[in-house]
This record gives structure tokens, C-alpha cells and sequence, in this order.
């Protein structure tokens, strides 16, 4: 139910361990994170963020790139394993999801029969490899394929996803979700609501519904999902902690 991404010169964690306790708010059964510097990991746990940080404190945690997530269960039981982020079965990505994907047992039957496993009982697992399937079988690049993956789910999401091939990009998304895109001096924060960026930053991007930010290489590109590039509309925000 809440979500906090961070790319830049910080150490992500305790960006987005922070971030996601000031979403606490909005209620949620599970927590997770993924932190990407060359190892990918990710770290789980039903209950509450203070849990989960209990949980990670005493493991690697120097990523500068990283995703976590409060989880208000729709689709399997609170627990460790339906806890996001999600790791697609090549290993390679990691997104998490808020929102309900209204199709994804069609989409499941589908990725099964390719060969397909899941570890979970998620609607975003499934999500999260049919991105992967559309990009290991089209010549087009990760945005792109998420795109095309939006193109076909039905239903709410905000997502995050980051590439182990590419530690330098991160790709977000929304539809029904709210999520937001705060812009700093070199870094760049994600969240459900401005209240975890407004610690580091006042310069925030509402994304519209299906709109995708991509950041690449310290740069934000906004397109929607008929692929039209749309100018970043930056505000300037004025909110106490
Ligand atoms: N539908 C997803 C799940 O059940 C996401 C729920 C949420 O918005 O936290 O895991």
C-alpha cells in the first residue's frame, strides 16, 4: 500500500526504511526492500516496518539504488514470501506493486505453460514476469517492455522496477495508484505521497495516470503509455514535517 524508491549518492535504505514508515499510515500487513549494487537483495517480512528493519540492519545495506514497500494483501495471505518486492524468474528484475492486476490468472496460465514458476501467490509476481517475458522476446529495450506490458493489464498498479544489467535506471508507473517523483540534485526519490521527499527535496513530478518516468543516468524522461513523451510538470511544494 505504500511505496519508496531512491537512485543518487545516498545509501538508498535508510531513505526508504524512513519513507516507509512516514506511509505507515496507510495501513499495510507486510514490508520489503531491494537494494541494488552489483549483488541484488532483498530483504522481506510480514509485520511491521520495524520488523523488517530489525530483520535487514545487520545485512548489506550500502546500495545507493533501491525500491521498498508497505503491502496491504489483495491477492495471497500476508506473509514472508507474498511480501514485495517481486524477483523475476531470470533473477535480473525487481519491482513492487500497488494496485490490483484485474487479469493476471489469465496472464499466470499463460507464463506457466512457457515454464513459468512462481514463488508466490501475487498478482504482481505475475506481473512482474510477464514485463520479463515481453522483454526476453522482443528487441526492445526494459521501458519499452514495461509499456507494452501496461498496454495489456487490466486494472490499478504504481510500480517501481529495477534491472540488475542496469543499476543506473529505475522505471516507474502508474493507474488508479498515486505516485510521485521527487527531484533532488542528483537523485531521485519515489513515493506513493510526498511525504517521504520532503525531507530532501521540495521539486516534485506528479505522475498522471498511465504515465511512465523513466531515470536514466541522472535524467527523468516522462512518456504515457501510447509512448508520447510528456514535459516533466515540476512543482514546488511547501509541506512541514
Ligand atoms: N495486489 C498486490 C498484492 O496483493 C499489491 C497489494 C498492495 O497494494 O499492497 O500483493
Amino acid at each position: 500500500c505504500g511505496i519508496v524508491g531512491y537512485i543518487g549518492h545516498r545509501e538508498a535504505y535508510p531513505v526508504i526504511i524512513k519513507g516507509l514508515q512516514r506511509l505507515e499510515y496507510r495501513g499495510y500487513d507486510s514490508a520489503g526492500v531491494a537494494l541494488l549494487d552489483g549483488d541484488l537483495n532483498v530483504y522481506k517480512k510480514q509485520g511491521k516496518v520495524a520488523t523488517l528493519h530489525d530483520f535487514a540492519k545487520d545485512k548489506p545495506l550500502g546500495a545507493k539504488v533501491g525500491i521498498g514497500h508497505t503491502r496491504w494483501a489483495t491477492h495471497g495471505a500476508p506473509s514472508d514470501h507474498n511480501a514485495h518486492p517481486h524477483v523475476s524468474n531470470s533473477g535480473k528484475l525487481v519491482m513492487i506493486h500497488n494496485g490490483i492486476i484485474e487479469n493476471y490468472a489469465a496472464i499466470k496460465t499463460e507464463l506457466t505453460q512457457k515454464g513459468y514458476t512462481f514463488k508466490s501467490e501475487t498478482d504482481s509476481e505475475v506481473f512482474v514476469n510477464f514485463i520479463e517475458d515481453i522483454y526476453q522476446n522482443t528487441l526492445v529495450d526494459l521501458a519499452e517492455a514495461v509499456r507494452l506490458a501496461l498496454t495489456k493489464v487490466i486494472g490499478a498498479y504504481a510500480i517501481v522496477i529495477l534491472s540488475t544489467e542496469n543499476p543506473d535506471l529505475v522505471i516507474a508507473a502508474r493507474k488508479g495508484s498515486p505516485l510521485v517523483v521527487g527531484l533532488g540534485k542528483n537523485e531521485f526519490f519515489l513515493a506513493s505521497d510526498a511525504t517521504p521527499i520532503i525531507e530532501y527535496t521540495n521539486e516534485v513530478v506528479y505522475l498522471d495516470d498511465q504515465e511512465i518516468a523513466i531515470i536514466e543516468n541522472n535524467n527523468l524522461t516522462i512518456k504515457n503509455i501510447e509512448d508520447v513523451e510528456m514535459k516533466p510538470y515540476i512543482q514546488k511544494i511547501d509541506m512541514e514535517l
